[in-house]
Parts: structure tokens; C-alpha cells; sequence
């Protein structure tokens, strides 16, 4: 066949989760929508800010047609990068410049851009990722020619097992991307974890004589609910890019907007802004949508209400546990990850399925035996769910 055959791999094989959805939709048509408990996608059920909704309106019936449909420039247009970086510099404390601001088309597009502004196929270079990861990551690592690294968690907590990682560096090691909170097992990684992290990978890139980069991917950063705080890794470590998102923060997740940032202190920082930009050039991710870049520069400061996350997390964990399901608690996202009876999370999803409960098995996330619950559903959904959990674990526990 005369065109690209990976591509046809990919395009041609739905995600199970996808599968999952699809299932789900038919299978709510035949036994009515209530009786379905779908807990399979990533889609915030929290509305987006109504200053977001008022935000859009205002724009236009007030802003020129250039501003907000027109081209930006390339990485972004330069007053919403400033009004970015002045807020990232006040919440964390680092000195981001807008020069060294991309906008993007969410974490995805900002993921594929660094990847490949940093990999170099024709030396091999490997990249780490840390057990349970988003799948997609092994899309888009794999397509900017890198190879895959993967390191297993401490499965008491689901933190990063230092010495685990430690192993897995090579002198191919280029890149390490780091997801907290994380998809799918909300855990935040905790500061100690981060710093022990960082000096493994001072070490080895000294070691090694290159910099090993660390990709901050940060879509949930705004989803914690308890009194844990999120590191920001720039201030760990110099060698650090985040990829940042509204989709989940702000409940924009068709919209497509996000950034790069690049960190002020990073070694030879100014080209590898530069590659970046070639990188977005390279793949089409140029011009990050207008009209929403004007939204994020007037609501930077806009959150979404977590509150109805943290009651639908606080009833599954303290429900499930209680029936004997095994899971750490997640301080953020909107993801529970159970560990599937046998360890065969195939086999758990079926009889979830059976029950009429739609989670993800999770094999593919690096890290066998466990499935994904997405609460971010209504309230309902949950408590509706609850005796059908029930019924699954006395099946399973018996
Ligand atoms: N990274 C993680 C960990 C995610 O869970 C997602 C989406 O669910 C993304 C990146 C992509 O997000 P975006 O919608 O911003 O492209």
C-alpha cells in the first residue's frame, strides 16, 4: 500500500477507551442512560468558569475581527504571553520571559513539539516515562523518533521508584517526562520524590556530559483536593520544559489551547526555544486558536470549582475501600486506579461490565493489573454506581 503504514496503525486501531465510550453510548439506547456507569473518558464534567462564558461574549462584541480570528504571530501573540509569563512568575516564582512562551493546542501538541524539538532519531535517543502514563506518550515519543523507556512505580504509594529510575538512564536517555497529578493514578508526586528525581538526573547528565531534559506535563496541575502542593519543577531543576493545558483547568478541553514553557535557567535555553519553534513550525502547531488566547490573557486568574471532583473522589475511594478494593487515594486529577482482583485487569473490566460499570483496564499504561476510574461524572453517576461496586466486589471477594 502507498502511503505511510504506521499512520494506517494508528488511525486504524480505536483506543480502548474510545472503544469503551462507544460501547457505553449503545449500550445506554438500550437500557436507558441512568442505568449505564460510564467512568471511561477524561472529560471534565465541571462547567468552564462563567467568567470564561462572559469573557468570550464581551471579546466579541468588543474586539476587532484581526484580533480574534486573525493569524498571531507563530509561538503566540506577544501581550498574552506576557500576561502568562507575569503570572507564572508570580505564582511560582521563577523570571519566565514571553520570549520563552509557545502556545500550543493543549498538552498533546505541546507534548509532540518538545519531543520532537529535543530528540534526535539518528542517535537513538531514548525517552523515560513513569509507570502508570497517559498512553499517548508512546504516540507521540515514538513519532518524533524516540524510543520508549519505561519505569515502574513503588506500588505501595505509585510514587517514582528512584532506584528504578536510576536504572533506566543511559547515555541515549535525552528526555524524562513527568505527569503530576497523574493520568490515570492521582498521585501527585510528592516534593521529596521530585527532589531525589532531580538529583539523579544532575548526576547523570553530568555524568553522561549532555543534558537530560524534564518534560513537565502539567494538564491537572489546578485538580488537587487536599492541602498537597504541586512542585514546580523549574525550580528543581534547570533543564526543565512545561507543558501546560487549559483543557482541564479551565473545562476547555475542545478548545486546544495551552504553552510550552521554557525555563529561564535552562543550559543553552535561548536555541532550545528555538528548536522548539522549529518543532512547532515542523508539525503545523503554529498560531495556537486566537479568539482563546485572548480568553486565557483576560482569565488568567479563573479556576474551575473542584469541589464537585473531590465529593465524587471521596466516595468512591472511602466506598470502595470499604467493600476491599485496593487503590491508593489520589490527591488530584479525577482518576482512581484500582487494582484489578487476580492482577488480570482484562478480566476485572468484563465483570465490570457485566454490572454495567465502564472503567479503562489500564495494560497499556505500563503497569499490569489495575483499571481506571474517571469520575469526573455527575454526582449521580457515582452514587448510582455505588450498589453495582458492590455486587462486583462480592463477586470478586468472595
Ligand atoms: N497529558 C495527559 C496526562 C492527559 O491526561 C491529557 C489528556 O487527557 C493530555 C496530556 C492532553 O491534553 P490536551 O487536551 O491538553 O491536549
Amino acid at each position: 500500500m502507498g502511503f505511510n503504514q504506521k499512520m494506517f496503525g494508528l488511525g486504524s486501531k480505536r483506543s480502548i477507551i474510545r472503544e469503551i465510550f462507544e460501547y457505553s453510548k449503545t449500550r445506554a439506547s438500550e437500557i436507558g442512560a441512568e442505568n449505564v456507569f460510564d467512568f471511561s473518558l477524561g472529560n471534565p464534567s465541571v462547567p468552564a468558569p462563567a467568567d470564561v462564558n462572559d469573557t468570550i461574549r464581551t471579546l466579541l462584541d468588543t474586539q476587532s475581527s484581526v484580533l480574534l480570528h486573525g493569524y498571531t504571530s507563530a509561538q503566540g501573540d506577544a501581550n498574552v504571553r506576557a500576561v502568562i509569563a507575569n503570572s507564572i512568575n508570580e505564582r511560582f516564582g521563577v523570571k519566565i520571559s514571553p520570549n520563552m512562551l509557545y502556545m500550543t493546542c493543549g498538552a498533546a501538541a505541546s507534548l509532540s513539539i518538545c519531543l520532537r524539538a529535543l530528540i534526535e532519531e539518528e542517535k537513538g535517543d531514548e525517552c523515560i516515562v513513569f509507570a502508570p502514563f497517559f498512553t499517548e506518550y508512546r504516540v507521540f515519543i515514538e513519532n518524533a523518533g524516540g524510543k520508549v523507556v519505561i519505569s515502574t512505580p513503588l506500588e505501595s504509594n505509585l510514587q517514582i521508584d528512584i532506584a528504578d529510575f536510576e536504572s533506566k538512564i543511559t547515555p541515549a536517555t535525552k528526555a524524562v517526562i513527568v505527569n503530576s497529578p497523574n493520568n490515570p493514578s492521582g498521585v501527585v508526586y510528592s516534593e521529596q520524590t521530585i527532589v531525589e528525581l532531580c538529583r539523579v538526573l544532575k548526576e547523570k547528565s553530568s555524568e553522561y556530559g549532555h543534558p537530560i531534559y524534564l518534560i513537565a506535563d502539567e494538564p491537572y496541575r489546578e485538580l488537587v483536593y487536599s492541602d498537597v502542593t504541586v512542585p514546580y519543577l523549574m525550580n528543581y531543576y534547570d533543564n526543565t520544559l512545561v507543558c501546560y493545558s487549559y483543557s482541564k483547568s479551565l473545562s476547555l478541553p475542545g478548545e486546544r489551547i495551552g504553552y510550552i514553557a521554557v525555563c529561564p535557567k535552562m543550559e543553552d535555553g535561548m536555541n532550545v526555544y528555538l528548536a522548539v519553534c522549529g518543532a512547532g513550525r515542523s508539525l503545523g502547531y503554529v498560531c495556537a486558536p486566537s479568539l482563546f488566547q485572548q480568553v486565557i490573557a483576560r482569565c488568567i486568574d479563573a479556576k474551575v470549582n473542584v469541589d464537585a471532583y473531590k465529593e465524587n473522589r471521596d466516595l468512591l475511594y472511602d466506598n470502595l475501600t470499604a467493600y476491599g478494593y485496593d487503590c491508593v487515594k489520589p490527591d488530584g486529577a479525577f482518576y482512581l486506579f484500582v487494582k484489578a482482583p487476580d492482577k488480570d485487569a482484562f478480566a476485572f473490566y468484563e465483570k465490570a461490565k457485566a454490572h454495567e460499570i465502564l472503567v479503562v483496564p489500564c495494560d497499556d499504561f505500563g503497569l499490569k493489573g489495575y483499571v481506571r476510574i474517571a469520575y469526573c461524572t455527575s454526582k449521580q453517576t457515582v452514587i448510582g454506581a455505588l450498589p453495582a461496586f458492590e455486587a462486583l466486589a462480592r463477586e470478586c471477594f468472595a
